[in-house]
């Protein structure tokens, strides 16, 4: 395994203070699976009190001590540094009673959710693999560390924990780990809005989603009631997934379509996500069907604005591929050329805001146009402008609105 030096620094501080200390979880996996891990996770015997003494002399972050995670920056790079635990009994199907310390590696990783996130490395001893994540990780399949129906009653989560990893590295999910899923499902509903959402953003965004939210497709209805829809309205959303970028409005846009814009917003309020997401799917589903033809595009501009206009050309483009498989070369040729249209639109300053609109307000107001109308007329110039009726001509607009008193 290629180690940072920073971890391994760490490691040496550790071990030479007399503590047990390796590098655990995602990196280890990533790495079996030759993936680049983006964090490296230590695990340790020393207890907190014990990290503190060993990195006394580095900046570390404690707001995780207690529940034995020390961050500790090393040449600028942050690192999680948590004592080994074993987690006392479960509350709410998602926390443990209490977190227990222990100096027994095997301990921890016991506690930890599938196989292949519980494995440890060492630069001297090499692997410590008790739960067969080096074979499953060969197999690509997700397990359960231990008895699945049981891992998911004491923590719900890891059910759609299971799904993330799956999709992400296109797993299979184990037949008794996915038998638990199918069984323990209504848990769910006692795992909160944040973690659902965080979960489900993650899963989006990963490779084999379709796959997963089509094998599971029950699972996902309980964790989020308002996905519910027939059979084949759930085909046709995941195809339209499948042929998404993956962006999160855009994803969301896809899997909420069907409910249109109002309610696909009150899922995600539901779910607490941010509004700017909310306001991204709103705007993209009200608008689902304007037209992005050359002629129209400064138009939409106007209507959805910039960053809108690229996200919806994106989705439209999604669900044409989804409505006729075949046509993906066509499709692509046509909207990276209505992409370009939009570009060049923007690149020559073409005005699609009231602020680039050649008259103002008090212009209008100088011709004796008052109150609301002002507002109104600009609008109807701004309008006239971007649907190529009118030149953004300063003369021109206020002859125009001389007409519309
Ligand atoms: P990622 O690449 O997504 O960060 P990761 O494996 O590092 O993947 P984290 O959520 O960062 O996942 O958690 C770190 C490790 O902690 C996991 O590898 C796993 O061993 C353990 N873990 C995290 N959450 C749970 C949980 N809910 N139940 C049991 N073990 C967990
Ligand atoms: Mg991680």
């Amino acid at each position: 395994m290629d180690i940072p030096g920073f971890a391994q620094a760490a490691l040496r501080l550790l071990n030479e203070a007399g503590y047990e200390a390796y590098l655990v979880g995602g990196c280890v996996r990533d790495d079996m699976l030759g993936i680049l891990p983006h964090d490296f996770d230590i695990c340790t015997s020393a207890r907190p009190s014990e990290m503190q003494q060993v990195f006394r002399d580095f900046r570390t972050i404690e707001t995780g001590l207690k529940h034995g995670t020390l961050t500790v920056l090393v040449d600028g790079e942050p690192l999680e540094i948590t004592t080994f635990r074993q987690d006392g009994e479960y509350l709410d199907n998602r926390h443990p009673r209490e977190v227990v310390f222990t100096r027994n590696l095997e301990n921890d990783l016991s506690r930890r959710d599938f196989t292949v996130n519980a494995m440890a490395f060492h630069p001297e001893k090499g692997l410590v693999d008790f739960f067969g994540g080096r074979e499953d990780c060969k197999r690509k399949v997700i397990r359960c560390v231990g008895d699945a129906a049981t891992r998911f009653t004491e923590d719900a989560l890891r059910i759609l924990r299971a799904f993330r990893f799956a999709a992400r590295f296109r797993f299979d999910i184990e037949e008794h780990t996915a038998k638990a899923i199918f069984d323990k499902q209504h848990l769910l509903q006692n795992i909160s809005a944040e973690r659902i959402a965080s979960e489900m953003n993650g899963l989006l965004q990963a490779e084999g989603a379709a796959e997963i939210l089509r094998t599971f497709r029950e699972v996902f209805f309980t964790a989020v009631p308002a996905l519910r829809m027939p059979e084949e309205v759930w085909h046709r959303v995941l195809q339209v997934l499948s042929c998404c970028e993956k962006k999160l409005p855009l994803l969301w846009s896809a899997l909420l379509h069907p409910l249109g814009a109002e309610r696909a917003k009150k899922v995600l309020q539901s779910l607490k996500m941010p509004n700017a997401l909310l306001e991204d799917v709103y705007v993209l589903l009200a608008y689902l069907y304007l037209p992005l033809r050359s002629n129209r595009m400064q138009y939409a501009l106007m209507v959805i604005g910039k960053e809108r206009t690229f996200l919806l050309l994106s989705l439209q483009q999604a669900l044409d591929n989804a409505k006729c498989p075949g046509n993906e070369e066509e499709n692509a040729a046509w909207y990276s050329a209505m992409k370009e249209i939009a570009e060049a639109l923007l690149a020559s300053g073409a005005c699609y805001t009231l602020s680039a609109l050649a008259v103002k307000g008090n212009d209008l107001a100088a011709l004796g146009i008052q109150g609301k109308a002002i507002g109104e007329t600009l609008h109807k110039l701004l309008e006239k402008v971007v649907l190529g009726e009118a030149e953004n001509d300063r003369e021109q607009l206020l002859r125009l609105a001389r007409n519309m008193k």
